[in-house]
């Protein structure tokens, strides 16, 4: 039986839990008090803010910060993810289209085609593009102004970014796993607009398993509620997190099967490594940039894994727990 991924994706769950100010923003006080000013300093000056880049892996809320920086902002905002731009006419339809202040978003930035990536230049730097007309021999291109907008980026990689469009964004700010008390409190806000009852402790034992990523606390909360609430309506306490937790594999250092079996690579096969990303990605059945944006990070951060030039290496930490 294929266990269900907690990882998934609920668009709705998404909707309703997604902060909308700054003040509903709950952890990476760094991160707010950078906006706050940057906000503030911009709209005395009347001005829009620099182009802003957030980095960091998945679910810890870039997507969020750049809708709050538009609602801040009393702007309007424009999406879109790097994937989904394929033409330069998808960005110049996207660019001629923005008015005075608005925030517009890319997500995944780093997958955007190097053409794009170049159009968006003179863009961001003086707000204009080159439009080209007809085509043929009667090709021509013209040059148009924008108003001035706030451009933002998000990226889970940004060593895959180039350096010129890097270099593009006035503000470069890093988001970092949450610590488990303020993902106890997004669990616990969650759960009020939710309507679900837990006790404390049952935040608190979400909180440890969520890897330190708020889309991982939400989607465990929804699938405790599940687990708990097909069975009997009543409040979730921590056992109840245990077993759910215990039915897809999630132990309570947040870690699930592939970890596992990540681990269990690098320590048993490989006598502890160095194991190069590709042998890693092959044996998991996963591609390297999985690896390396979805599972590494977390094992990283716990100080299970190190990254060296020839590869992962199994930590004194990781023997201790693992063997
Ligand atoms: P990313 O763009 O980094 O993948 P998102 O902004 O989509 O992350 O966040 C994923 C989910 O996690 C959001 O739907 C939101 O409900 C929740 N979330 C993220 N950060 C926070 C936070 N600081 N406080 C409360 N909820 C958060």
């Amino acid at each position: 039986m294929t266990k269900p991924a907690i990882t998934a994706v609920d668009p709705a769950l998404e909707k309703t839990l997604r902060p909308k100010r700054l003040s509903d923003f709950i952890g990476q006080e760094k991160v707010v008090q950078q906006l706050l000013i940057l906000l503030r300093a911009a709209k005395k000056r009347g001005e829009s803010p620099s182009h802003i880049l957030f980095y960091g892996p998945a679910g810890l809320g870039k997507t969020s910060l750049a809708a709050i920086v538009a609602a801040e902002l009393e702007s309007q905002l424009y999406t879109t993810s790097g994937p989904l731009m394929q033409k330069s006419g998808d960005m110049a339809g996207l660019l001629t289209n923005l008015n005075e202040g608005d925030v517009f978003f890319i997500d995944e930035i780093h997958r955007l085609p190097k053409i794009l990536e170049e159009y968006l230049y003179p863009a961001m730097e003086d707000f204009s593009i080159d439009l080209l007309l007809d085509s043929g021999a009667n090709a021509r291109s013209v040059q148009m102004k924008l108003p001035p907008f706030t451009f933002i980026g998000a990226t889970t990689m940004l060593g895959n970014l180039s350096n010129p469009l890097r270099s593009r964004f006035g503000v470069t700010i890093r988001l970092d796993f949450y610590d488990e008390p303020a993902l106890k409190n997004i669990i616990l806000r969650s759960s009020r607009l939710l309507g679900v009852e837990l006790s404390e402790k049952a935040a608190e034992e979400m909180a440890r398993r969520s890897r330190g990523t708020p889309r991982i606390a939400n989607n465990l909360l929804r699938w405790t509620r599940d687990f708990v609430h097909a069975r009997v309506e009543k409040i979730i306490d921590e056992n109840d997190v245990k077993e759910a937790c215990l039915l897809i594999g999630l132990d309570d250092r947040g870690l699930g099967d592939m970890d596992r079996k990540m681990m269990e690579f690098i320590l048993v096969h490989h006598g502890g490594g160095p194991v190069g990303i590709k042998a890693i990605a092959s044996f998991l059945g996963e591609d390297e940039n999985t690896v390396a944006s979805v599972y590494e990070p977390y094992l990283l951060s716990q100080g299970l894994i190190q990254r060296t030039p020839r590869g992962r290496l199994a930590t004194k930490t990781a023997y201790s727990i693992f063997t």
